[in-house]
C-alpha cells in the first residue's frame, strides 16, 4: 500500500512545480512551498517522503486510517477535517488525510525520521542477510513482534506478518531463535508484498473472490483452509497493529 501510494504520488507531483502547499499541522501552519519543484516521491518501510527542491522532505506516515487520494487539479475537494496535507501543482492535486505523521525537515535530515529502519523488503537496497541478523540479535523475542518491529525489517504489516507466518507453520508466539529457516520466511514475506504491491488489494491465496484472500488474517472463528479448526486471534506485543491471528494445529 505504502509502495504504491508513493509511486502515484511521485507519478502526481514530481517534475512539477507546486502552485499549492498547505500543511494542516499547527508547527508547519506557514510553511509554503509554492513555487518549488517537487524532485521525488519514495517509500522507506511504511514512510512516505516527498523531497521538494531546495532540501526539503515533506515526510508522512499513514499509520492506521491514513489515506492519499490524488485528483485532477480542476477536481473540487470537499472540505474536510480529516484533511490533513494539501499539495497541488497545475495538473494534479494530492490531498492527505488523517494522516498520523506531517512533518516538514531538511532532506539532510531524513535519517533522523527512517534512520532506524531496518531493511525495506521493496526498497532497491533490501538486504535478507542484515534483516535475519537483526531479527536473530534478540532470539527470545516472539516471531509475530519481532517481524512488526521496523527496526528490523522495514514494511511488514500486520497482514504479511499474520500470512507468512501461517505459510512457514509457525506460531506466532515462538521464539525467533527457535525458528528454522527464518530466512526463507522472510523471503516469503518480501516476495507475497513484492506481488501485491501494484494494486490495491493485498492476496497471498491467490484467489481474488471476497472472503477468500487470506489464510488466517480477519479470519477469527472460521475454520482453517487447511485444516479446518478455528482461526485464533490475540493481541500481541505493544504497537497499533497487535492483533494477530494463527491456526492452533497448522502452526506451533
Ligand atoms: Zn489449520
Amino acid at each position: 500500500m505504502v509502495w504504491l501510494t508513493a509511486r502515484r504520488l511521485h507519478e502526481a507531483l514530481a517534475g512539477r512545480v507546486l502552485t499549492r502547499s498547505d500543511v494542516r499541522v499547527p508547527r508547519y501552519a506557514t510553511t509554503d512551498l509554492t513555487g518549488r519543484t517537487v524532485t521525488e516521491g519514495v517509500a522507506r518501510g511504511k514512510h512516505l517522503l516527498i523531497r521538494v527542491e531546495g532540501g526539503i522532505t515533506v515526510h508522512t506516515h499513514l499509520r492506521m486510517d491514513g489515506s492519499w487520494r490524488v485528483r485532477p487539479a480542476g477536481d473540487r475537494i470537499a472540505p474536510s477535517h480529516r484533511i490533513r496535507l494539501v499539495l497541488a501543482n497545475d495538473t494534479w492535486q494530492a490531498v492527505g488525510y488523517q494522516l498520523g505523521i506531517v512533518e516538514v525537515l531538511p532532506t539532510a535530515r531524513e535519517a533522523s525520521v527512517v534512520g532506524h529502519l531496518g531493511p525495506d523488503l521493496l526498497g532497491p537496497d533490501w538486504d535478507l542477510a542484515e534483516a535475519t541478523r537483526r531479527l536473530r540479535s534478540a532470539p527470545a523475542r516472539a516471531v509475530g513482534e519481532a517481524l512488526l518491529d521496523q527496526r528490523n525489517l522495514a514494511g511488514v504489516g500486520n497482514l504479511y506478518k499474520a500470512e507468512v507466518l501461517f505459510l512457514r507453520g509457525v506460531d506466532p508466539w515462538r521464539p525467533v531463535g527457535d525458528v528454522a529457516g527464518l530466512d526463507a520466511l522472510v523471503d516469503l514475506a518480501r516476495r507475497l508484498m513484492d506481488a501485491n504491491k501494484e494494486r490495491s488489494g493485498q492476496v497471498t491465496t491467490g484467489v481474488w473472490r471476497p472472503g477468500e484472500q487470506t489464510w488466517v488474517y480477519g479470519r477469527a472463528g472460521r475454520p482453517c483452509r487447511r485444516c479446518g479448526t478455528p482461526i485464533r486471534s490475540a493481541d500481541q506485543g505493544e504497537t497499533a497493529e497487535r492483533v494477530t491471528f494463527w491456526c492452533p494445529h497448522c502452526q506451533s
